[in-house]
């Protein structure tokens, strides 16, 4: 059994606020599969819920040029379909038709995922590959500052994510090895390829959460093709352990994921 808790549905970014602020202990509520399962797990408590799926300013898919911008509220299903992402970046739709599975895909959404920066979820890794923009109900916030380690995000307090904005690379693919009960990556790269270079992004792996990998990026700006990475490693000490994978195989999945990334843009690579 739950804690008891209040629901409130808002309407507005405002409204949302003014309920977050209206609790002792409130959280914002998005797809519900990552806060759900927390308090079935008595992990966290909150004392009201604040539904953010029916503020219009979190949905909508829209291109304009380089710019792929994607609501907060957005599931993973509708990243998938959205026509704009398959012909913008088609391994970000390949990436969000990745993640657990179908009851997941069409309740769990981009915003909820990026808040709660797993250190093995998926967008993360296109987030910080492709240098997006995370818009906020206060602010914009880069990519490269947003994530600070483990379930650990720049977002203050009460702020509401509202729209992830992508950058448009010239080609870029994903590779993951996941893992086969709760289809998390136990290691992946995101690996974007722009005019001013290359991006590459692990998730899954590290023990401080997602991390770009500078030595591969100025491998393969040099050279892109997957022999660059040869003779590149992770150090294992950076690397996460558990019963799925120990350091050492995940960081050797790192460099398996990126050279697959490299071989395969505009692709998901399931490894
Ligand atoms: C069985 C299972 C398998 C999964 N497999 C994968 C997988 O393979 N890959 C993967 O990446 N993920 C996976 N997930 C996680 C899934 O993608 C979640 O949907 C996602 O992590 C959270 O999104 P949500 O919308 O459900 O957020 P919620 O659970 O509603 O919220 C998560 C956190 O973010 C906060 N939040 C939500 N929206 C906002 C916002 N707009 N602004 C600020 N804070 C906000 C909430 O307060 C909460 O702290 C899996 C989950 C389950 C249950």
């Amino acid at each position: 059994m739950m804690y008891p808790f209040s629901y409130h549905r808002a309407r507005t970014l405002d409204e949302a606020r003014a309920y977050f602020e209206g609790g002792e202990d409130a959280a914002y509520l998005s797809g519900g599969h990552s806060l759900l399962p927390t308090m079935k797990n008595r992990l966290a408590a909150p004392d009201r819920l604040v539904h953010l799926a029916a503020i219009p300013e979190l949905r909508g898919i829209t291109r304009a040029g380089d710019r792929l911008s994607i609501g907060a509220a957005e599931t993973h299903a509708a990243v998938a379909a959205s026509p704009e992402v398959r012909g913008a970046i088609p391994a970000l739709a390949a990436l969000a038709g990745s993640i657990g599975d179908p009851q997941v895909r069409h309740r769990g959404t981009i915003g909820g995922s990026l808040a709660n920066n797993d250190p093995a979820a998926d967008y993360p890794a296109a987030a910080l590959a492709l240098d997006a923009v995370i818009e906020t109900s206060e602010r914009a916030i880069s990519a490269d500052n947003f994530f600070q380690g483990m379930f650990t995000t720049a977002l203050d307090e009460g702020e509401i994510i509202t729209r992830v904005t992508f950058t448009v690379p010239d080609s870029a693919g994903y590779a993951k090895m996941r893992n086969p009960a709760s289809r998390y990556a136990l290691a992946a790269s995101f690996v974007a390829r722009r005019p001013g270079g290359v991006r590459l992004a692990i998730t899954g792996a590290g023990n401080n959460g997602v991390f770009r990998w500078s030595e591969a990026e100025a491998a393969l700006a040099t050279r892109f093709e997957r022999g660059a990475l040869a003779g590149l490693a992770l150090d294992p000490g950076d690397m996460m352990s558990d019963m799925h994978a120990d350091a050492r195989y995940r960081a050797h999945l790192c460099a398996v994921a990126s050279a697959e990334a490299v071989g395969h843009q505009g692709k998901l690579t399931l490894l």
